[in-house]
């Protein structure tokens, strides 16, 4: 915000007649009565009042008391140089209204002069009446003109900061309200709960089911809500705990296996087979709930299809690693002009989206919030009818947790044997013989019963 004075706007309109306040500082009295005579001939639309000063000091506290509308100021002073004028009087007012006059007429102290805040400059030798009057008038509508942009910055700025703290104050709200609604949420749900324990009658059941399960959607919609409030009014910070990404992950499919079940979705994981998985510290609740959020969607939006999660290390340095989470589906996919929006608050696909698949359109905001604050990024891919890929990375500590190795007695033990796979997934047949063939085990996969009787035979000492 300006502190310093601004000179009341006004616009030199040339049809206009006005009186502008001069202030000439030179220590030459022939210079200083030369520019006046030149100015009293040809402003005839315009009355100048002079003010004079023959030094630097003298011009600058001039400058200060009477706000001048524009000033004529020699380089050359006995003082003080013109430049340090210049930087004095920026310490008055932001905008100078200057000209400065040099006697030399070299480029460098032009160039200078501009750079410290004056509108423009003129070599003494060459100064005529016009060109003195042309020159004070365009640098008084400059100034008058920047001045403008000035207030105008001034009061963007004002209400931008009014919006930002409106902004906060609503995400601080809506934190507290979602805060005070979750407590007797929590007791619908479990009283409905206990319900089912008692002597209910089929319609009273239903109604019991009917009360739990919106309380249970309701509590989703409060949670992802309080978690954007949160994330928004900067209140959410992240732990920074070790991690075991392996329980994680595994612990995140076995949760929502039913659901995949239930989609006729084959949920399948990616292991990288040739390096260990690397000890980390993140916040492994958030990185649950992204992964719970990202891998819900994929089978939410697939049916009869698979969802391939895979996991690959990017780069290590300064003691961080870069971890790559991949989620691909066959599902309905995205609509490319529709891709940018899905991470927008309260953004669905398309309005149908909320009747058939449910959902509250914040568990993409809150994910893409989330990664961000682990210095990640997410991005996706999708065709309409084959499926999306979504793939997010972030940036971990690495700790040195020493951790058993039990792939070495496995190793021991698997040595030489051989392995019958029989899965109906391709993929699934590809994923496992690759893990496998790391461990020394020779495999064999089929996709269905028939074809699984040749292999048996040729492999009866093997193990299926
Ligand atoms: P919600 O799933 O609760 O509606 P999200 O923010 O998680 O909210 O997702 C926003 C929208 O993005 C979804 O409603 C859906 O239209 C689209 N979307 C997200 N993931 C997928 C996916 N894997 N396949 C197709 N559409 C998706």
């Amino acid at each position: 915000m300006f502190e310093k004075p601004l000179r009341d706007a006004h616009h030199s309109d040339m049809t206009i007649k006005r009186e502008y306040k001069l202030l000439i500082i030179d220590d030459d009295e022939a210079d200083r009565t030369l520019y006046k005579k030149f100015l009293e001939k040809v402003s005839s639309r315009h009355t100048y009042l002079f003010h004079e000063a023959s030094n630097g000091e003298e011009g600058i506290s001039a400058y200060e008391k009477i706000l001048p509308d524009c000033v004529l100021l020699d380089y050359n002073l006995p003082d003080i140089t013109g430049l340090e004028v210049l930087d004095r009087l920026s310490e008055i007012t932001p905008i100078l209204p200057v000209v400065m006059l040099t006697g030399q007429g070299n480029e460098e102290i032009a160039a200078n002069t501009i750079k410290n805040g004056a509108q423009d400059y003129m070599t003494k030798s060459v100064v005529t009446a016009e060109a003195l009057q042309r020159t004070i008038i365009s640098t008084i509508d400059r100034a008058t003109l920047l001045e403008k942009v000035a207030r105008q910055n001034e009061e963007l700025q004002a209400a931008k900061e009014k919006a930002e703290r409106a902004d906060k104050a609503k995400s601080e709200f809506l934190a507290t309200m979602s805060h005070e609604i979750r407590t007797p949420m929590n007791g619908i749900i479990g009283m409905s709960d206990l319900l089912f324990y008692t002597d209910l009658n089929e319609k009273q059941e239903q109604y019991a089911r009917s009360i739990h399960s919106s309380g249970e959607l309701l509590l989703t919609i409060i949670n992802d809500i309080l978690d954007v409030s949160k994330i928004e009014s900067g209140e959410l910070e992240l732990e920074k705990k070790n991690v075991d990404l392996k329980e994680l992950i595994t612990n995140v499919i076995q949760l929502l296996s039913s659901r995949a079940n239930e989609n006729r979705v084959e949920l399948i994981l990616h292991w990288p087979h040739t390096e260990r998985l690397p000890n980390i510290k993140s916040d492994a609740t958030r990185l649950r709930q992204i992964l719970i959020n990202i891998i819900g969607n994929a089978i939410k939006f697939t049916k009869d299809g698979y969802v391939l999660i895979s996991l690959t290390q990017k780069e290590q340095s300064n003691g961080k690693v870069k971890m790559c989470f991949n989620i691909q589906d066959t599902g309905i996919g995205i609509p490319e002009d529709k891709i940018d929006d899905i991470f927008g608050k309260f953004t669905q696909v398309d309005s149908s989206t909320t009747r058939e698949y449910g959902g509250t359109g914040l568990g993409l905001t809150i994910c893409k919030r989330l990664i961000e604050m682990m210095d990640g990024e997410i991005n996706v891919e999708s065709e309409v009818g084959q499926g999306s890929t979504f793939s997010f990375e972030i940036t971990a500590v690495l700790t040195n947790k020493e951790k058993q190795n039990t792939e070495q007695d496995y190793k021991d033990i698997l040595q030489g044997k051989k392995i019958l796979i029989v899965d109906d997934y391709p993929l699934n047949l590809e994923l496992f013989s690759t893990y496998l063939s790391t461990t020394g085990i020779e495999t064999m996969g089929v996709t269905d019963l028939p074809h699984m009787m040749v292999p048996v035979r040729e492999l009866v000492t093997g193990l299926v």
